[in-house]
């Protein structure tokens, strides 16, 4: 008889980690809060304008690609997406302008016209985050950190070897004002920091290598928006045979004998072979483990930043944005400090604008755009939201309107706004952390909570607030880590 796993959530890591195990066998049943599937990866409308409500920066397609392969479907009959020529366009306060082509000679050209570095300082920078990035990914990425065997295998004696090629005494920041020295140029790739949500003030050296996941495999937009991602993974964990009971909320993960043997939901016990975790670990233990001791590094670790994000309906096209647009602050020094130390709004905060519409004119009216307008903060410590929220849309549209040389405020049509208290609402996102704990100490991106639990049989864990991260491709490397760990059914 097939073993039966039970995975908690849906969102991009559940449903991945529903399609491995049904394909290793099992008879997979999923119980997502929710009514809709995909976590933070859903999309909604507002009037005629449409919006993804979480992630907008889409990278390493082949993971995704991958599931469809492994069920031996061709993935082009159900997922598609394009390559950007151009992986986002920056604005500074001083008026200089840098597009990131993703063309590495066209963008050391922009760099060298733009900031007279020369592409040679640029190409020394990219080879060692690019050596950082091979040294790392078998051990870091695809496996358990956390098991013996890691230990003794070769990436491991590589990368102790090459230790000091890692930079993890040094701060990101350190690291690139040393080798890049230009400000603007510092400033751009400090901005990686933020994409697992870190401070490059705090965060290692290591880090420069999450560049290298957009300089060498591209920036990708997905036919249909980000929501296609989880949605056409939905849609092939179902062909597959993988059941989902939505909203419907584990109240309890049971265990006996020190073993997984299922869950408590609406009071009722669904028994299993295997419980897996997409929740986010601090939850995970705090409400569906209440017997267990949390563990120190998930009670202790700093939560990575979260955001504020206003979605906005403009009944205006900017020819000078594209699909990914940064205006800098002029401090970000400062901006990270009230952002991870003083647990504020910055008076003047980098602004992120994602518009779909740049590619798919169907997500806003004709001549209008739809803004996703995203501001890092700090995660949700008890703030007054409300009044944050009203000084930070302020600050926004004044920055907006001085960079752009207009008045933004008129051209809003519809808004919405979303908020870290509302982030952990929707997802159970730990005081709504976009990327679980941060990695601002040198040691925590590797300290993350393993996929499994030692003590615990048959009790797995995947999802961004564990390892390797979070982020949409590192979600879908820890369903495949959590499905390495169990044998066919
Ligand atoms: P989640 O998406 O958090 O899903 C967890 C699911 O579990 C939810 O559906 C929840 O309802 C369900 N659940 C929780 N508790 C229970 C329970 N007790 N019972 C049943 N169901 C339960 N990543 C990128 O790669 N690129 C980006 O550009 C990017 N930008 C982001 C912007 C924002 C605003 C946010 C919020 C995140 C962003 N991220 C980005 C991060 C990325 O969205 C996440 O890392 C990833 O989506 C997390 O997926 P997950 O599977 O871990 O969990």
């Amino acid at each position: 008889m097939k073993s039966k796993a039970i995975i908690i959530g849906a969102g991009i890591a559940g449903i991945a980690a529903a399609i491995r195990l049904s394909k290793k066998g099992y008879n997979v049943e999923v119980f997502e809060a929710n009514s809709y599937p995909g976590g933070k990866l859903s999309n909604f409308s507002l009037g005629a304008y449409r919006f993804d409500a979480g992630p907008s920066l889409f990278t390493m397609p082949h993971f995704v690609d991958e599931l469809f392969e492994l069920c031996d479907e061709n993935p082009r009959d159900y997922f598609n997406y394009k390559k950007k020529s151009i992986a986002c366009q920056y604005f500074w306060e001083d008026k200089t302008t840098l597009t990131a082509y993703s063309d590495s000679k066209k963008f050391a050209q922009e760099v060298e016209d733009k900031l007279q570095v020369s592409p040679r300082v640029l190409q020394a920078y990219l080879d060692k985050a690019k050596n950082k990035y091979d040294l790392t990914e078998n051990l870091f990425l695809n496996q358990s950190l956390h098991r013996l065997k890691t230990y003794w295998s070769k990436d491991t004696v590589k990368a102790i070897v090459n230790l000091p090629k890692m930079e993890i005494e040094k701060s990101l920041d350190e690291v690139n004002t040393h080798q890049l020295k230009e400000p603007h140029l510092v400033q751009f790739f400090n901005r990686f920091a933020t994409y697992n949500g870190s401070s490059p003030y705090k965060t290692p050296g290591i880090m420069s290598l999450v560049q290298h996941l957009e300089s060498h495999y591209g920036t990708y937009f997905p036919e249909g928006g980000m929501t296609e991602i989880s949605q056409s993974l939905f849609e092939l964990a179902k062909r597959q045979g993988v059941v989902f009971h939505m909203e419907k909320k584990v109240e309890q993960i049971l265990i006996k004998n020190k073993k997984a043997i299922g869950v408590l939901c609406d009071g009722i016990e669904f028994l299993s072979d295997v419980v897996v975790s997409n929740m986010d670990i601090y939850p995970t233990y705090k409400k569906l483990l209440p017997s267990l001791k949390m563990p120190r590094n998930v009670r202790r670790e700093e939560r990575s930043s979260s955001a504020i994000i206003f979605y906005w309906g403009i009944n205006k096209k900017f020819d000078e944005m594209d699909l990914h647009n940064i205006f800098f602050s002029n401090n970000y020094p400062a901006e990270f400090k009230a952002i991870f130390e003083d647990k504020t709004i910055y008076e003047d905060p980098t602004i992120y604008v994602n518009i779909t519409a740049k590619e798919t004119s169907n997500d806003a009216p004709k001549g209008a755009e739809n803004w996703f307008v995203m501001i890092n903060t700090a995660a949700d410590y008890g703030q007054e939201w409300a009044s944050e929220i009203d000084k930070l849309r302020k600050l926004v549209l004044a920055k907006l309107s001085r960079m752009l040389d207009c008045d933004m405020a008129t051209f809003i049509k519809e808004e919405a706004v979303l908020s870290p208290p509302e982030i952990q609402a929707k997802t159970e996102s730990h005081m709504g952390a976009l990327y679980g704990s941060s990695s601002n100490n040198k040691m925590a991106a590797f300290l993350r909570h393993p996929n499994f639990k030692f003590s615990i049989n048959q009790l797995f864990f995947c999802g961004g607030s564990v390892h390797p991260g979070g982020g949409i491709p590192l979600c879908l490397l820890s369903a495949k880590i959590v499905s390495d760990q169990l044998p066919l059914s």
